[in-house]
């Protein structure tokens, strides 16, 4: 009798889970609030700051007894002046991300802008978000860059440059692609169209990789006349 009826506990506690999946996907614990669905709060407090070493340029994670500039950066300097990311890539923070993005869980944008007003930001003029093509964007259905910026936007009262990069060119995938390819594979993707002469700028993207999308939209927001650009990213990720 026991045993029945534990095993229909379980059959319904599977039903009710697929139904209102209320696991945390990191640690596979019931979640136990609203604002970080489905990721615990448990969980949620282990995204760190990333504190350790790292390049002044772009922020990839080295350390170097004789440059506090990474190999890459010294070779060919970036068009930004400098990146400023929350994490690394991995743990409680990539999943949330990735929920955020392919699961589209809306709810966790606020919590994620936020992190990044752990910082003393530079004073800007103004955030641009990395922008997705016209067809990523109606099959995602969101731009999460667009949105983290403005969370960060409605917080410090910076603002939110809408529709000023644009992505004009749809590019396949970056993933397996060297660093070098990802430059080639964005080259002439995207267009300033709005006003941008003499403006400070924050770029925004959710996690910056190799720094081939950064690089490229940095790269037209000077030559439309910007005065610096500041890369604003949640997760910090060594190539993939
Ligand atoms: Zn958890
Ligand atoms: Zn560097």
């Amino acid at each position: 009798m026991w045993n029945t009826l534990s095993y229909r506990n379980v059959l319904i506690s599977r039903f009710l889970n697929i139904l209102y999946p209320s696991k945390c996907p990191l640690c596979g614990n019931l979640t136990d609030g609203f604002i970080y669905s489905p990721i615990c709060s448990s969980c949620w407090s282990k995204i760190d700051i990333y504190k350790g070493p790292s390049c002044e340029i772009c922020n990839l994670p080295f350390s170097s007894e004789y440059s506090r500039v990474c190999g890459q950066c010294i070779k060919n300097p970036p068009p930004f002046s400098m990146v400023i990311s929350y994490g690394l890539y991995d743990g409680v923070l990539a999943e949330a991300i990735n929920q955020l993005k392919f699961y589209n869980v809306k709810r966790l944008l606020k919590p994620l802008g936020r992190l990044l007003l752990n910082f003393d930001l530079p004073e800007m003029d103004g955030l641009v978000p990395v922008p997705l093509s016209i067809r990523r964007l109606r099959e995602r259905g969101f731009n999460q860059s667009l949105l983290i910026a403005r969370v960060i936007s409605k917080n410090i009262r910076i603002p939110l440059l809408m529709d000023t990069l644009l992505k004009v060119r749809e590019t396949p995938p970056q993933t397996g692609l060297s660093a070098k390819e990802r430059l080639l594979n964005l080259k002439n993707a995207f267009v300033v169209k709005g006003n941008v002469e003499g403006l400070r700028l924050f770029l925004v993207d959710d996690v910056m990789t190799t720094g081939a999308t950064v690089t490229e939209c940095s790269k037209q927001l000077l030559k439309a006349g910007a005065k610096e650009v500041v890369v604003l990213t949640l997760a910090r990720a060594s190539m993939m």
